[in-house]
């Protein structure tokens, strides 16, 4: 069900998040409900392209006819009931998900449902078949459980934890940059949550292997759902226990730590040698400007 958290709570206002769609948990499973549901005449289609969907005039565009691939998502408030679907050709006016995010012009619930869109098909798209014995399998539940009817093992779509979290040192803030990204950019280190790990546990090895940084007590701020392809970004704050950097160059080209005016500068665009800060839309961007107001 959508929650009442309102605009209070920081994941709420990142990209991705805010979703408003009513799942269904209780009653997807139930393919009687399903067909009934795809034979709705309130029943829409979304349709993507990887990561890319149509948009007119700042909206989500739904088709009418829904087939028995599409994936449900959820009811709206007005009723009407949402699926999505693959489409097997590129998209006239079609947008990726990232540009649209950065933009803002979409509202924050159809972002968020494009974002599930994407994930949950995605992972349709690469588990067709059984993990356990090679066998097709079948979707059920509307799509948020793959059944392989020859050894009757259930496949769930997958979200990966990823430990975000901005470390500092007093007034200084580490920050650091990886060769690929825009030339400037400075951002929070980040890596994959691994199997028998704690959040925290993660984020501190993560910091170690990346800068040779010791962290403290860790803070939890914001978590967002990343669909490329289905991460979730939790965010936090660390405070550093040693401050000498070693890095490691297969991950980083740099990093090093920022004073708090020189962070506020990159927020303002106004660093004097031209470097920045993720989006308003990454969760990156709410640590770091939280960690930043912190006392
Ligand atoms: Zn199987």
């Amino acid at each position: 069900m959508p929650n009442d958290a309102g605009a209070i709570e920081p994941s709420r206002i990142l990209g991705f998040s805010g979703g408003s769609l009513d799942r269904a948990a209780a009653f997807r499973h139930d393919a009687n409900w399903i067909a009934a549901r795809r034979a709705d005449p309130k029943a829409r289609l979304l349709r993507l392209n990887g990561d890319k969907a149509r948009i007119i005039a700042n909206q989500l565009h739904f088709e009418e006819a829904v087939d028995a691939e599409a994936v449900f998502l959820g009811l709206d408030v007005e009723g009407n009931v949402i699926f999505a679907g693959e489409a097997a050709l590129p998209l006239e006016d079609a947008r990726d998900l990232r540009s649209l995010a950065i933009e803002g012009q979409l509202a924050a619930q159809d972002l968020a449902t494009l974002a599930q869109a994407r994930s949950l098909l995605h992972w349709h798209q690469r588990h067709r078949f059984c993990a356990n014995c090679g066998h097709e399998t079948e979707m059920k539940d509307g799509g948020y459980r793959r059944h392989c009817p020859h050894c009757t093992a259930d496949h769930f779509p997958r979200t990966d934890p990823v430990a975000i979290i901005v470390v500092r040192s007093g007034d200084n803030f580490l920050l650091g940059r990886q060769a690929s990204w825009a030339p400037g950019r400075y951002s929070a280190l980040a890596g994959f949550i691994e199997p028998g790990e704690t959040i925290e546990e993660a984020a501190r090895r993560e910091v170690l292997e990346e800068s040779g940084i010791r962290v403290g007590p860790i803070t939890y701020v914001a978590s967002q759902p990343w669909p490329y392809p289905s991460s979730l970004m939790i965010g936090l704050i660390g405070e550093a226990l040693n401050q000498d950097i070693v890095i490691d160059k297969t991950e980083l080209e740099d990093a090093r730590w920022f004073s708090r005016a020189e962070v506020r500068l990159m927020f303002d665009e106004r660093h004097p040698q031209g470097l920045g800060v993720p989006p308003p839309m990454a969760i990156a961007h709410k640590i770091l400007e939280t960690a930043v107001t912190w006392p």
